[in-house]
């Protein structure tokens, strides 16, 4: 006897929903000074990261961007290694 295993197609992602951190730390605005926070949505070559990647909402994914092209633009983020 077989038994049929059944997948789920609509589970994109590994158990338990992944939520935007800035939504979930209720933060409205981006600091643009805050480096540390910035560097950890940038990849090895200093890119931003893909918001399918780092699980940020749209929102949020734009302030971003902003915010890091605001650093780079004061030098205080490279704009590549
Ligand atoms: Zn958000």
């Amino acid at each position: 006897m077989s038994k049929k295993v059944i997948f789920s197609t609509n589970q994109k992602h590994a158990p338990g929903k992944r939520r935007c951190t800035f939504c979930t730390n209720q933060m409205k605005d981006i600091d643009y000074k805050d480096i540390g926070t910035l560097k950890q949505f940038m990849n090895g070559f200093q890119k931003i990261k893909n918001r399918y990647y780092s699980g940020v909402c749209l929102r949020h994914q734009k302030m971003l961007a902003t915010g890091i092209k605001r650093a780079r633009h004061l030098a205080l983020v490279p704009f590549t290694n």
